[in-house]
């Protein structure tokens, strides 16, 4: 292969250690060319981190291979194969629109997945086209960029470009491709698939690449496949705890959809709260409410279930003791979880230390806020700079009550005032990227191909705990109009 000036330049440092899996994990591809690619959107400080030139991502053979239509250097593409439980049921699956061209080793040697989204159909694609409209992947854009600046696990984004093709949904909408990076693509849904299909000596050569990639801690004597199973329940367990303290709905918590390195991954029909409602859902398509808000903890829990059968082979070989210790640890998520949660409660309502009865005052709170139908995020913003915004939770008596007894909790703490009112700032963010601003965004892009209203969004998502007034624009709720919001796959 010929090296073209601006590809050396952009500072690509591909490895695919994937590639040297059994191929049973994945299929080997070609690119997929599109029509007439079109840069959108590109992530300078993302890209500096991963030791790329934002400016030659840019040019003409930039943009040629974040749309598919160029292979940089060192890349060996290829879609990965996994299975997965959707709602419940077992399908087999697959990249069926992405394509990975390599693993990105950093100028500080950390190493990520670059993939692009919606490249095209693969052997994976089942009935779908292989494509993916350019809503959806602004959409993937600005949400995982926000949750990222929000300090939760996520896959980021790296550009957006369209194709100058269209793709055909209810209408004909135009085409994009997304770049995503990610610590990994390992899904538990990776496991079930070699589970199933493989053998046990493929099932190892999975899990000794994820604890290598992962995981490399485990020390000597200790059974390494029992370390993988805890630490992925682990990071499971500090990431539902993350979204459920910002209000964050997956949408669809598909096992396919739950990354083994802890990140949140395959941003469809996700949202944020608004008004706190444990049965928030926003997906069209759950209609029975599986993944909605209060549910997202047992889910994952149920997820993780999932993974620990496919490493049961692994962890004894007695099947019976297998089966035992692989019960105990899932029973530790839980655990895990309500920790994680509790502590990020406190920190919210600007608690250092443990009391016996801070529990009690959450969960006050909580049920005060849902039968009020206070919003979430502002009711804690304006707890943070105690403020009594017109709502009717601030106006009742039972509030009045329950904020006389946190004040008094408050006062029973060693730490001053100011640094409870510092640990809340940090703790509760003054944005969030609400539904209707989100798509406000997109469609400022999509019909008007006006980039600023995204830009500006984008911007203020940036820095979700500055408190700073300039950001009040974008804590407004949606006119009561719009609501119950409702989000599309949008595939
Ligand atoms: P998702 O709902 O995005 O997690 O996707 C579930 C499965 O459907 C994955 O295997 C995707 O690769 C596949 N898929 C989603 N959209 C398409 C599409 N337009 N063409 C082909 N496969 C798709
Ligand atoms: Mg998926």
């Amino acid at each position: 292969m010929t090296k073209t000036k601006e590809i050396i330049e952009t500072g690509w440092n591909l490895d695919n250690s994937y590639a040297r899996l059994p191929e049973l994990f994945f299929t080997r591809l070609e690119i997929n060319p599109v029509q007439s690619p079109k840069l959108i959107i590109v992530n300078y400080p993302l890209a500096t981190s991963l030791g790329l030139n934002a400016d030659a991502l840019e040019s003409e053979d930039g943009v040629a291979v974040l749309a598919g239509n160029k292979v940089p250097e060192g890349s060996l593409p290829l879609a990965q194969a996994y299975a997965g439980h959707q709602f419940g049921h077992f399908a087999m699956l697959g990249d069926g629109r992405a394509l990975l061209i390599g693993e990105q080793i950093t100028p500080l040697g950390k190493r990520f997945d670059i993939q692009l989204k919606g490249s095209g159909r693969t052997p994976y694609s089942r009935g779908g086209d292989g494509r993916a409209a350019l809503g959806p992947m602004l959409r993937e854009y600005i949400i995982s960029e926000a949750m990222h600046a929000l300090g939760i696990p996520t896959t980021r984004s790296l550009a957006v470009v369209t194709t100058g093709e269209a793709v055909i949904r209810e209408t004909d909408l135009p085409g994009a491709i997304m770049t995503r990076v990610a610590d990994s693509h390992i899904r538990v849904g990776t496991f079930q698939f070699v589970s199933k299909w493989g053998n046990d000596q493929e099932l190892k050569a999975l899990a000794d690449y994820t604890l290598q990639r992962h995981f490399p801690g485990a020390g000597l004597g200790v059974n390494r496949y029992l370390f993988l199973l805890q630490e992925v329940i682990k990071r499971q367990a500090v990431l539902i705890a993350k979204w459920q303290l910002v209000g964050f709905i997956h949408g669809v918590m598909n096992t396919d959809n739950m990354a083994i390195s802890g990140e949140t991954i395959d941003y469809g029909p996700c949202a944020f709260m608004d008004v706190y409602d444990l049965k928030t859902v926003f997906s069209s398509i759950d209609v029975n409410g599986r993944y909605a808000y209060g549910n997202q903890p047992s889910i994952a829990a149920w997820n993780l279930a999932r993974f620990a059968e496919t490493l049961l082979p692994l962890l004894h070989d007695n099947q019976a003791e297998a089966l035992k210790l692989a019960q105990g640890e899932i029973l530790n998520f839980t655990k895990i979880y309500h920790c994680n949660w509790i502590s990020g409660m406190r920190a919210k309502l600007g608690l250092f230390n443990e009391e016996f009865r801070d529990e009690s005052i959450i969960e006050d709170l909580l049920t005060m806020m849902q039968k009020y139908q206070a919003d979430y995020t502002n009711t804690f913003r304006d707890l943070t700079f105690d403020k009594s915004s017109d709502s009717s939770l601030f106006s009742s008596d039972e509030f009045s009550l329950w904020k006389k007894l946190w004040k008094a909790r408050l006062s029973r703490q060693q730490e001053s005032k100011a640094s409870s009112h510092k640990l809340m700032q940090s703790s509760n963010p003054a944005i969030i990227p609400r539904n209707h601003r989100v798509e406000e965004a997109i469609e400022a892009v999509v019909k008007q191909g006006d980039y600023s209203v995204m830009e500006r969004l984008l911007d203020a998502l940036s820095s979700p705990y500055d408190h700073s007034t300039k950001k009040d624009d974008y804590s407004t709720l949606p006119e009561k109009l719009d609501r119950p919001y409702r989000t599309f796959c949008g595939t």
